[in-house]
């Protein structure tokens, strides 16, 4: 079993007009198994978290923690995060001209395990998933992200989750922009991956659509870059029938 612990977090973003607080001290704790849902106003800092948890260079880091089992996250490089065990799917992933799926994908598990996976079983192995994904098989000679539909992406996210084994994975708005077929067939994705392998998820979100299909062990919902409430999955019902006025209302 692992452990991911965010402690008292406070991150800053430098901006035009000088330094900007986004995340005001944060507690949250995820063990494997777990699905944490992030839920909150637009602008309320989630995509901050996700950034800061990936290692993004905007967002510094003012004060608090974040450890894995005990070791210090915030004093990983990127690449050390990703084979620590932690996966972060980014609300607008980057292209990578030039970088084929399959050969993206190949690298990254090879970066990730310390060894490149066996050629045979490996191709039976992403074709499988994608399968399963209703991906198609020339998705995988396309460059990573080049005009790549938004459902394309999500799918290519779940394909990396999948095939990557993380032991943690940030999924930030994967449920923006997709019709529900596509929300389905991601979400599915989603909970293989966290019934095969115990994976631990904070899945972030603005909307309690995905959680229908998505089942949460645990709701925060954030707020001015905080976690303002906790609660189990009543609370995420409640949120779909009040929305976050609540909160906003509070705080003014
Ligand atoms: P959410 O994902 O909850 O919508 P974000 O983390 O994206 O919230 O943003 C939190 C706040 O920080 C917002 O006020 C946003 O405008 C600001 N912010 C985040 N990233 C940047 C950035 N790179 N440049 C300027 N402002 C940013
Ligand atoms: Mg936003
Ligand atoms: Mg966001």
């Amino acid at each position: 079993m692992s452990t991911l612990e965010i402690r008292d977090l406070q991150v800053s973003i430098e901006t035009d007009q000088g330094t900007k607080p986004i995340l005001k001290g944060v507690d949250l704790t995820i063990s494997s198994g777990e699905i944490h849902a992030i839920m909150g106003p637009n602008g309320s800092g989630k995509s901050t978290l996700a950034y800061t948890i990936a290692g993004h260079p905007r967002y510094n880091v003012d004060g608090g923690t974040i450890t894995l089992d005990g070791e210090d996250v915030l004093a990983m490089s990127v690449d050390e995060r990703a084979r620590a065990g932690l996966f972060l799917a980014m609300q607008y992933p980057v292209e990578i001209p030039g970088v084929t799926v399959a050969n993206f994908l190949r690298t990254a598990k090879t970066a990730i395990d310390g060894e490149a996976p066996a050629i045979r079983g490996w191709a039976k192995t992403v074709n499988e998933h994608m399968d399963q994904l209703r991906m198609d098989k020339s998705f995988s000679a396309r460059n990573v992200n080049e005009g790549f539909s938004g459902g394309e992406k999500k799918r290519h996210e779940i394909l990396q989750l999948e095939l990557l084994k993380p032991r943690f994975a940030v999924l930030d708005e994967t449920d923006s922009g997709l019709d529900v077929d596509a929300l389905k067939i991601v979400s599915e994705g989603v909970n293989r991956a966290h019934e095969t392998s115990d994976l631990g998820v904070l899945l972030i979100t603005h909307y309690t659509r995905i959680l229908r299909y998505i089942q949460p062990t645990h709701v925060h919902v954030f707020v001015n870059g905080r976690v303002a409430e906790e609660g189990g999955r009543e609370l995420a019902d409640r949120l779909e029938d009040e929305g976050y006025d609540r909160y906003l209302t509070a705080q003014a």
